[in-house]
């Protein structure tokens, strides 16, 4: 794997050159890196909840189906290749309709918090950070509501932690760059990872970010990134991969 990095961001984000498609290269850089002798700086990681931070519980195509029926779930989903932006389309129905839609989402969610597990690697890569005083921060499109009972349950602290309530949300950058301000760091070394491409990787890459795909199941491809336009930084099947990525890449000192 290419050690060394970075050229600019202008370069990697034109840099579509498809991923190893070897699923035995569990970690890999997405883009194509080029030996320089200074190591980006990395201050702050931060992360997508759902899918990212906690095991995916939430039947997101069972929700939208029910949310939008199923003939419009199918007409949305086949012009949506990368995915539905189920409260994109919300936004603009009647106030009636639009609480009914969020009455369903709030269930779907409550299933979640009761099912909610802590990801595998979580609680160690939390102690890297901690070790390099690297700052951890959360953007979800769940409620705040839901941050606050993950906090709870496993004990492990981001901040800021920006729920939906937050506008706009998540592909927006806006939340990314409000966590950068307050925590007076420069987008260009912070690093958004998360499990949606269209939510996580855009709004890293809107910001500025370095961005890392969590992609457990191998659900993404090169054709995913090519027909979105959004190449991840980094991508790996697994958080625990993330320390190493780091090490490699990034000058991590304060
Ligand atoms: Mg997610």
């Amino acid at each position: 794997m290419t050690s060394s990095f970075l050229l600019s961001r202008s370069f990697l984000s034109l840099t579509l050159r498809p991923p190893s498609s070897s699923s035995s290269c569990a970690s890999i850089s997405m883009a194509n890196l080029t030996t320089t002798n200074a190591k980006a700086r990395l201050r702050g990681i931060v992360f997508d909840m759902d899918g990212t931070l906690t095991v995916p519980v939430i039947d997101f195509a069972a929700m939208y189906r029910t949310v939008l029926g199923e003939d419009e779930y199918k007409r949305i989903k086949a012009e949506s290749p990368t995915g539905i932006d189920i409260l994109h389309h919300i936004e603009s129905w009647s106030p009636d309709k639009q609480q009914k839609a969020y009455e369903i989402i709030a269930d779907y969610e409550q299933q979640g918090i009761d099912k909610l597990q802590i990801m595998p690697g979580v609680v160690e890569l939390c102690g890297f950070l901690d070790s390099k005083k690297i700052k951890r921060g959360l953007i979800t499109r769940n409620v705040k509501k839901a941050i606050d009972i993950f906090h709870q349950r496993f004990e492990v602290i981001f901040s800021p932690a920006l729920g939906r309530e937050f506008r706009p949300y998540k592909p927006n950058p806006d939340p990314l760059l409000h966590i950068c301000s307050a925590w007076d760091i420069q987008p260009n070394e912070v690093m958004m990872v998360g499990d949606s491409l269209k939510d996580d990787i855009a709004c890293g890459k809107g910001a500025g970010a370095f961005t890392c795909l969590l992609d457990e199941t191998g659900r993404y491809g090169p054709d995913d990134f090519s027909v979105s336009g959004l190449l991840p930084d980094f991508k790996v099947d697994s958080l625990s991969k993330i320390q190493n990525i780091l090490e490699t890449n990034f000058d991590l000192n304060p």
